[in-house]
């Protein structure tokens, strides 16, 4: 970890002050989706919330993902109905409230003669999809081989029966800025959130929590107590329960995920979906400047998981197999790679075998420990996070704590109004209306603060270089709010840039050195 500057300590020493030997309500471990929606969803309902993350937030499964959020449309392939139903419904309201950080994307699924349905049967299912989605995206559409090589050139289409497009959603920035906006916003409405800082110990005393957590920063020990503990550690859950001496009567089991960042496949914005050799979905995503291809989806008994050859030469064999670029992607072409495991529940009684294990819903459960007073979050997925804020809710609710319901939706962007005022004055300051919308996707309401620096010194609102589109202007503001201590955390979770920009192409930038010297100095 970099030294900090004593500006920089004393910024630390007020976060931590805000723990040491306090007492919450409830206090979440872990500082992913799980983590960060709980903590805003009970702060918006009157709770005396705080959270700690042992690593960076969104540092563990979080920053891993395909970062789509998506109503299920492969659980139709199991009739799971209403599953899907409940994670259109939740996909939808994500989306309606974050309208500028979601955006609507098509997929275009390619159909051979090995994959597992004919393009009408996937047809049909398409529609069925966009049906229990409430028709809230545009209709599916089916397209012939024809179609798809004119619509996307970068398609083999030799051994196609043909395809079908069809929409969700697709964060447009990346799943761990999401994940820090949700806790910068959970902060801002007075809960208190830190990142390195890992809890210990915890113990049940005179019917409280006393925890012992040490912060990696200062490097120093503090206790803080409350009344209930939400265990959201992800993969770790089980490690947690260990450590409070609790029981969750659901289990996790694991599947490993790899994906892998390369130069652009395709300019239109879609996502490519064909059916790999092991008839699983295998997606070329934007990402950025780049496109992202995966997955695989591997058994696995641990969470801490890396990239193995062989998952880098799957993918590229599969992407190769499916696309007919210019040459085939090779392992050079590698910008960045992304690994994590799923977190998959197993609910009580419930089976795990092996036959079972591709077709095991992706659903989340919130388990409310009443004995220990403990809330447990066991799978969950940016998808449905809202649910599972609001099952958190009423988990403190079923402990005797009584909530109190918020004036306003506890989720979302600022409101239309507010959107309207910052562009309306964005206008007259940024020239390009892509840079006043991108200021409002990434900075919402701290977009006003930004502007009045760029009022202030233009200069402040010039990007940092060509292939750094971050002005200093913005990264002052975000010094300010988003727990930056190392440049990993802004490179890799609070931007796209560690993972779209070649290393060797940014160690040549000027602006990759100003924008480190802006961040650090
Ligand atoms: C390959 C892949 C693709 C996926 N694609 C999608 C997708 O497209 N859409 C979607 O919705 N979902 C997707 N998911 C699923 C989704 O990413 C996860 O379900 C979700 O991120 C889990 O979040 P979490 O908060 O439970 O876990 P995590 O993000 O892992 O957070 C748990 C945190 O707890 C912290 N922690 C553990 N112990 C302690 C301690 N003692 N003290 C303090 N902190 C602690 C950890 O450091 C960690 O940061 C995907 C997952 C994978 C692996």
């Amino acid at each position: 970890m970099s030294e900090l500057d004593s500006k920089a300590e004393q910024i630390r020493e007020k976060q931590i002050s805000r723990f040491e030997n306090g007492h919450f309500d409830a206090l979440v471990i872990g500082g992913g989706i799980n983590g960060a929606v709980a903590a805003l969803a009970l702060r918006s309902h009157g709770v005396n919330v705080g959270l700690f993350e042992k690593n960076d937030f969104a540092s563990g499964v979080s920053q891993e993902s395909s970062n789509l959020v998506w109503g299920g449309f492969k659980y139709l392939e199991s009739y799971e109905v209403k599953l899907v139903a409940g994670l259109c419904h939740s996909r939808n309201r994500l989306a309606r409230s974050y309208p500028s950080q979601l955006t609507e994307t098509r997929f275009l699924a390619t159909l051979d003669a090995s994959s597992p349905f004919a393009p009408w049967f996937a047809s049909i299912g398409a529609n069925a999809y966009w049906a229990i989605g409430q028709f809230a995206t545009k209709r599916p559409r089916y397209r012939s081989p024809r179609t798809i090589k004119r619509l996307e050139p970068s398609i083999e289409i030799d051994s196609l029966l043909g395809g079908i497009e069809y929409s969700d959603y697709l964060l447009i920035e990346n799943d761990s800025r999401f994940v820090i906006q949700m806790l910068v916003d959970a902060e801002e409405r007075g809960a208190a959130v830190s990142n390195y800082t890992t809890v210990i110990e915890a113990e049940r005393v005179s019917q409280k929590w006393k925890l012992k957590v040490r912060d990696q920063i200062l490097g120093k020990e503090f206790e803080v107590s409350s009344d209930v503990l939400v265990n959201a550690a992800g993969p770790e859950i089980k490690e947690i329960s260990e450590m409070t001496k609790t029981e969750t009567e659901s289990h996790l089991v694991f599947s490993k995920g790899v994906h892998l960042v390369v130069p652009k496949v395709t300019d239109s914005g879609r996502i490519l979906a064909f059916f790999d050799e092991t008839q699983r979905l295998f997606y070329v995503i934007p990402m950025g400047k780049c496109s992202v291809i995966g997955t695989t989806d591997e058994r696995v008994e641990k969470p801490e998981v890396s990239v193995e050859g062989a998952d880098i030469e799957f993918l590229l064999q599969e992407a190769n197999r499916k696309l007919s670029l210019s040459r085939p992607l090779l392992k050079e072409d590698i910008i960045a790679e992304r690994v994590g495991v799923r977190p998959l529940v197993i609910a009580k009684g419930g089976v795990d075998q092996d036959k079972d294990w591709t077709e095991l819903s992706r659903k989340h459960i919130v388990e409310v420990n009443r004995k220990d007073r403990v809330i447990s979050i066991l799978g969950g997925k940016l998808s449905d996070c809202l649910n599972v804020g609001e099952e958190v809710v009423d988990g403190l609710d079923d402990l005797g704590y009584k909530t109190v319901k918020p004036s306003s939706r506890w989720y979302g962007e600022p409101s239309a109004a507010e959107k309207s005022i910052f562009f309306h004055k964005a206008k007259e300051i940024v020239t390009e209306k892509d840079s006043i919308e991108k200021l409002w996707r990434r900075h919402g309401s701290r977009s006003h603060e930004i502007l009045k620096k760029i009022e202030t010194t233009p200069t402040d609102g010039k990007n940092f270089s060509e292939i750094i589109d971050y002005c200093p202007a913005e990264i002052s503001v975000m010094k300010d709010y988003e727990f930056i201590f190392t440049l990993e955390d802004f490179m890799r979770r609070r931007s796209l840039l560690g993972q779209t920009i070649h290393p060797e192409e940014l160690m040549q930038d000027d602006g990759f050195k100003n924008l480190k010297k802006c961040l650090f100095d």
